[in-house]
């Protein structure tokens, strides 16, 4: 089979593998959809590999994509019948651990005590490939109403924004700013929105901020466009800030913002991977009673609950995709995600 493999400094390339055989344990997917996340586009551009990132693994280039999502196509021995059947519609949690820690044993995998052995699509072989193997403990079913499209977003880009929310603890009486209307925060105000919740989208892309108010944002802010980010969010909530904040854009100014747009008593939820943020204690956080969260994607089981929500909700998660490629077209998806204006793409590897 041919695997696509990121070799750093926005270069790719596809290479020959041996079409993969289960171990004890472990399964063998079919990759139906394997989507394209916010994150990848570090790993496409970083030079020094998915190391330089701190990340671990062994350095060496792997085939890429951490949002599986198709059908098990072989079971390796040990595998229950509960656990995995063939022809079984699968989403893929992206992480391995040692499987007995605490962290591990409740679906944290990538909190494992022992650190995280290998993230899928970045220090182990992931999804941009005809075939994918993992340890059939890693496998999330998915539900019958939603796509294999839909099961690739929820398993990295839009449950990562749901574990955001969650932690947060959003709720319909809220007003949330999400600043970053990629993959990860264009799922945020989309789910926010159907929790109905005030969404607040911001992003330096007009294209994407047309898309957001298309996904329920109800006020749209481009940086670009105003030298008072914080006193924008603050005119849109009677002067006081908003409730919530969520920033999917990594940009240490917009991490900021996140946290002096709040009012009193304000979250602020940090998802977008690298790069930093200052912060003035006092001024920022104690005298305002902030609380600022890191979340960093979601467990098994919310991956689980994540897509259960999408389903009985109805909620169209295909229409975050823009982009259906093949394989083959790989370069061109990437170069053009890499420009930051559109909306997800997904590979269709078979
Ligand atoms: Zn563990
Ligand atoms: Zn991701």
């Amino acid at each position: 089979m041919k695997g696509l493999v990121f070799l750093g400094d926005r270069k790719l390339e596809l290479r020959e593998y041996p079409d993969p055989t289960p171990g004890p344990g472990e399964v063998v997917l079919e990759i139906k959809a394997s989507g394209m996340c916010g994150s990848d586009l570090k790993f496409y551009r970083v030079t020094g590999g998915a190391a330089s990132l701190g990340l671990g693994g062994k350095g060496g280039p792997v085939i890429a994509g951490h949002e599986p999502c198709g059908v098990v196509a072989a079971i390796g021995p040990g595998v229950s019948h509960e656990q995995a059947r063939v022809g079984m519609r699968v989403m893929q949690h992206h992480y391995r651990g040692c499987g007995v820690c605490p962290h591990c044993t409740t679906g944290w995998m990538q909190l494992c005590v022992e650190g995280v052995a290998e993230v899928y699509g970045v220090t182990g072989n992931g999804a941009h490939a005809r075939f994918m193997k993992c340890p059939a403990r890693t496998l999330v079913p998915l539900p019958d109403e939603l796509s294999f499209d839909a099961g690739a977003a929820i398993s990295c880009g839009t449950g990562t924004a749901w574990g955001a929310l969650q932690r947060l603890g959003l709720s319909g009486e809220h007003s949330i700013a999400v600043f970053g209307q990629g993959p990860v925060g264009l799922s945020a105000t989309l789910l926010a929105a159907e929790l109905g919740a005030r969404v607040i989208a911001l992003d330096t892309s007009d294209e994407r901020l047309a898309r957001a108010k298309e996904f329920g944002a109800a006020h749209l802010i481009n940086p670009k466009n105003t030298n008072d980010v914080v006193g924008a969010i603050k005119e849109l909530t009677h002067g006081r800030g908003a409730h919530l904040s969520l920033d999917a854009s990594s940009s240490p100014v917009a991490r900021q913002q996140a946290v002096r747009c709040l009012r009193t008593w304000g979250k602020a939820c940090y998802v977008g991977e690298g790069d930093s943020v200052t912060l003035d204690v006092s001024n920022d956080l104690l005298r305002r009673q902030i609380t600022v969260i890191g979340s960093w994607t979601f467990s098994t089981v919310g991956q689980a609950e994540c897509a259960c929500y999408v389903a009985d909700r109805g909620i169209d998660i295909d229409r975050l995709f823009t982009h259906r490629w093949k394989l083959e077209q790989a370069e061109e998806a990437y170069r053009l995600f890499d420009r930051q204006t559109d909306g997800k793409g997904v590979i269709h590897p078979s």
